[in-house]
C-alpha cells in the first residue's frame, strides 16, 4: 500500500478518502526529523504553509507527488521538484472567489476605517456626532491599480468594476483580454499604476522577480492619498519600507493579509499604526472554502500517485521527464 505524509491536520472525510487509497502517516512539522524521516519512505505529501527544503527530501526516492493544501506554491523549490521527478500540485479556482472578498473587505475596511471605528466605539468613544476626525475615503468611482490580475485579481476586478463602479489598471506579463473586455481594466505599467491608482492591490505570486516588488521607491511613487492592499505573499513588498512609508505619510493606509513574519511579532511597528488594517492572513479562510481546498488537494495527490491527474500541475515539466521550468 502506498504512503502519504500529512503535514497539515485535514477533515475526517478528506483524511478517509485519502485512507481508502493509501497509509496516511500524520506528522507535526514542528518535529522536524521525524517529518523528514517519514518523507523518506513516501510515495506521496500533502500540507501546507511549511517551507519544504531540497534537503528535507534527500532519501525520499519513492516519492512521486507533493500536493499544497493553497494556490502558491512558493514554499517549495518547484525547479528541485522536477529535477528529482516529483510532481507538485496545487488548489487554484477553488479560493478565488473567497480571496477575492478578503481583499475586498480590506479596501473597504481601509478605507472607511473600519477595525479603528468599530474599536472606538467598543472602547466607549461615541459620545456625540461623529465628524469630519471619523470621516474616511471613498471606495466607489475610484481608480483600483491590481498588480497581478490573474484567477483572484480577476475577481477583485469584477467587484470594483461592476460592484463599485471603479476604474480598474493592471500591470502583468501578458494581457488579461478577459478583463479588459468584461470590466474595462486597462494594462498599464508599473509606474502609471502607482500614480494613478487609488488603491494598490497586491496578487502576485511570490517569486524571484516579485520580491520586494514594492520598495521605498515604488511607495513614494503612489498617491500621497492612496491605500496599499497586499493579500499575496508578505515578501512581495518590502515591509521596512513600507512601515517608514506609513510612518511618515508617504501614503495614507495599508490593508494587509499577509507579511514578512507570520504571525506578526506582536511588536511590529504596523500594530501602532491607525492607518493599518492588519488581519492573520485569512485570505482564503472560510469553512466552506478550507474544506474544499482540503479536498481538491487529496483529489489531486491521489490522481498523480495513479499517474492520471491532467490539472493543477504547478511543475508540468515533470510529465514530460524534462527539467527547468520558470516558476
Ligand atoms: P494567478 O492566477 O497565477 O495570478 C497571478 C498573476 O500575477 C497573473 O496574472 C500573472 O500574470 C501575474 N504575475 C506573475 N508574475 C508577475 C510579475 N513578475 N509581474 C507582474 N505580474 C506578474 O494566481 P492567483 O490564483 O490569482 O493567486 C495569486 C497569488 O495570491 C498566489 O500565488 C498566492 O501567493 C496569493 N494568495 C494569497 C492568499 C491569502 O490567503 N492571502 C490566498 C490565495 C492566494 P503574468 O503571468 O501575465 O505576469
Amino acid at each position: 500500500m502506498k504512503k502519504i505524509v500529512a503535514w497539515k491536520s485535514l477533515p475526517e472525510d478528506v483524511l478517509a478518502y485519502l485512507q481508502q487509497h493509501a497509509q496516511v502517516v500524520q506528522v507535526d512539522p514542528a518535529q522536524h526529523d521525524a517529518f523528514v524521516a517519514a518523507l523518506r519512505d513516501a510515495d506521496g505529501g500533502i500540507g501546507a504553509s511549511v517551507k519544504i527544503t531540497p534537503a528535507m527530501l534527500d532519501g525520499a526516492s519513492r516519492l512521486k507527488a507533493l500536493s499544497t493544501v493553497s494556490v502558491g506554491f512558493d514554499q517549495f523549490d518547484v525547479d528541485d521538484l522536477t529535477r528529482r521527478g516529483i510532481v507538485l500540485a496545487h488548489t487554484p479556482d477553488v479560493l478565488t472567489e473567497s480571496t477575492a472578498d478578503t481583499v475586498f473587505s480590506l479596501i473597504l475596511a481601509s478605507a472607511r476605517r473600519v477595525v479603528e471605528l468599530a474599536d472606538w466605539v467598543k472602547a466607549g468613544q461615541w459620545r456625540a456626532s461623529i465628524g469630519p476626525a471619523q470621516f474616511g475615503l471613498d471606495v466607489q468611482g475610484k481608480t483600483l491599480g491590481i498588480v497581478g490580475l490573474g484567477r483572484i485579481g480577476g475577481a477583485v476586478a469584477r467587484r470594483a468594476a461592476l460592484g463599485f463602479n471603479m476604474n480598474v489598471l493592471y500591470t502583468n506579463r501578458s494581457a488579461n483580454p478577459h478583463a479588459e473586455r468584461t470590466y474595462g481594466a486597462r494594462r498599464v505599467d508599473l509606474p502609471e499604476l502607482l500614480a494613478n491608482a487609488d488603491f494598490v492591490c497586491l496578487q502576485v505570486p511570490l517569486t524571484p522577480q516579485t520580491k520586494h516588488m514594492i520598495g521605498a521607491a515604488e511607495l513614494r511613487a503612489m498617491k500621497k492619498s492612496a491605500i496599499l492592499i497586499n493579500a499575496s505573499r508578505g515578501a512581495t513588498v518590502d515591509e521596512a519600507a513600507l512601515i517608514d512609508a506609513l510612518q511618515n505619510g508617504t501614503i495614507h493606509g495599508a490593508g494587509l493579509d499577509v507579511f514578512d513574519t507570520e504571525p506578526l511579532p506582536a511588536d511590529s511597528p504596523l500594530l501602532k499604526l491607525a492607518s493599518v488594517v492588519a488581519l492573520p492572513h485569512i485570505g482564503s479562510a472560510t469553512h466552506e472554502t478550507r474544506h474544499a481546498m482540503a479536498r481538491n488537494a487529496a483529489e489531486n495527490l491521489i490522481a498523480a500517485l495513479d499517474g492520471t491527474l491532467a490539472v493543477n500541475i504547478v511543475n508540468r515539466d515533470v510529465l514530460a521527464g524534462s527539467a527547468g521550468r520558470d516558476s
